[in-house]
């Protein structure tokens, strides 16, 4: 750890000393690059500036949710607007009544929704319902697949094809991992042998349908077609966590490009436009099982904010404008094939793994479709890698297992520089 007398490293110095670590949640410490955390001051569009005022072309975009840019005019007029109205009233609104119909109409899957806090909370809740549904406890999820913070969720795998979780963290009791089960990521033939053994105990499945918490590994061939048919067959429900792609590949997140419907559906990060939200919905039948109607419990003083249903609304409707979506996938394919071009320049092993917007160069020479996989690549090289970039003005994630994310107002000219980063970094490195 460096101490400089840059406004960042005061302001981290003091956190130091009364926040654990000095962040908020662990990976903004960025301690697997070895850097500092920046402290970051405003942003705008594109753009992201720290205490010091430095500017950098954001990648990050608050871990997903600024698809549209920072601070964008309409999302920042809507949350005014709404903020003059109050800001919280813990009784419904109209506003919650919109962002529900707009979530329905948009997912596939989706015909009733609950809004929550956080993903976690969407995620924890969905979970809930889908035991209280099957009368079952078991829920599988795969490795390298983040659902939030949890305890249910928050499991290793132990070694072995199909595992019982073990604790990820201390505080997690042994007794709550004891009834999740950890996969292999893309295995269709483990997922079956699994089922075929205990698929009647499992409750839900869960899965991110483009995975994107070790790095983007989109789904191969077959991977969700095989959970859909399964859980189906074996009476447990389908859960997709579109955390991160719900809004972002396209308006009918995953399920809608992959053409799947999964029983549930978690959503957070875009529909809440920057602020803090999470959902969770899907089948009526199921929904209806929610208190106060049926008898599954869930709650939450802020939940359907309206600050939040503003922030969230503004941005969904900047979303459903004719052409958004093909502008911003046309600009990725261009970025990621350019990135791939930057790889073979430099002839580094490394692979570009993408989907739409998000995308993740990952150090190794050999393809990336699972966990054990992106934990192959070389996490010192990124860490290198990360810090040049910085160096360069463009700020990413700053760990080696998280996607890149370009948003509607990164223009042509700054994937361009970029790319110019890109290029001049890993010739560095090679
Ligand atoms: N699910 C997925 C797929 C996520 O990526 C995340 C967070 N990155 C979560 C759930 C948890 O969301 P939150 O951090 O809002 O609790």
């Amino acid at each position: 750890m460096t101490m400089d007398s840059t406004v960042s490293s005061r302001l981290y110095e003091h956190a130091l000393r009364i926040i654990p670590g000095g962040v908020n949640s662990p990976v903004r410490a960025c301690r697997s690059v070895g850097r500092d955390p920046l402290f970051i001051r405003r942003a705008k569009g594109s753009k992201i500036y720290d205490a010091d005022g430095r500017e950098y072309l954001d990648f990050v975009g608050s871990w997903g949710p600024m698809v549209l840019g920072h601070a964008d005019d309409r999302v920042v007029a809507a949350i005014k607007d709404a903020a003059g109205n109050g800001t919280s009233f813990g009784a419904p609104t109209e506003l919650e009544v919109n962002m529900a119909q707009t979530i329905v109409d948009a997912v596939p899957s989706v015909e009733m929704v609950r809004m929550v806090n956080s993903g976690t909370e969407a995620t924890m809740s969905a979970i809930r319902l889908a035991r209280g549904y099957t009368g079952r406890d078991l829920v599988v999820k795969f490795d390298g697949c983040y659902h939030g913070h949890a305890d249910g969720l928050l499991v290793k795998a132990g070694s072995g094809l199909a595992t019982f979780g073990i604790p990820g963290s201390p505080g997690v009791p042994e007794d709550v991992c004891k009834n999740t089960l950890s996969l292999p990521y893309n295995n269709p033939e483990a997922f079956e042998t699994c089922m075929q053994q205990t698929g009647e105990r499992i409750a839900a499945v869960i899965v991110e349908p483009v995975a994107a918490n070790m790095g983007v590994v989109p789904p191969v061939d077959g991977f969700l077609e095989t959970l859909r048919r399964k859980t189906h067959e074996m009476g447990a429900l389908l859960i997709f966590d579109e955390v991160i792609t719900g809004f972002r590949i396209g308006l009918g997140g995953a399920q809608e490009y992959f053409g799947i419907r999964p029983d549930l559906t978690c959503l957070g990060k875009i529909i809440g436009g920057g602020l803090p939200v999470g959902a969770f919905g899907g089948r009526e039948e199921i929904m209806r099982r929610m208190a106060p109607e049926g008898d599954i419990y869930q709650a939450g003083t802020l939940s359907g904010n309206p600050l939040a249903m503003a922030a969230g609304l503004a941005t969904l409707n900047a979303l459903m404008e004719t052409g958004a979506y093909e502008a911003l996938e046309r600009n990725s394919a261009r970025f990621w094939n350019g990135m791939k071009e930057c790889v073979k320049e430099a002839g580094i092993p490394a692979v570009v793994n993408s989907m739409g917007s998000m995308g993740t160069l990952f150090f190794t020479g050999d393809p990336v479709t699972d966990f054990a996989g992106a934990t192959r690549c070389d996490a010192e090289r990124f860490a290198h890698y990360y810090s040049l970039m910085l160096d360069r003005g463009v700020y990413l994630a700053p760990s080696a297992f998280e996607a890149a994310f370009i948003s509607m107002v990164h223009s042509e000219a700054d994937l361009e520089s970029a790319l110019d980063a890109v290029r001049d970094s890993l010739e560095r490195l090679s």
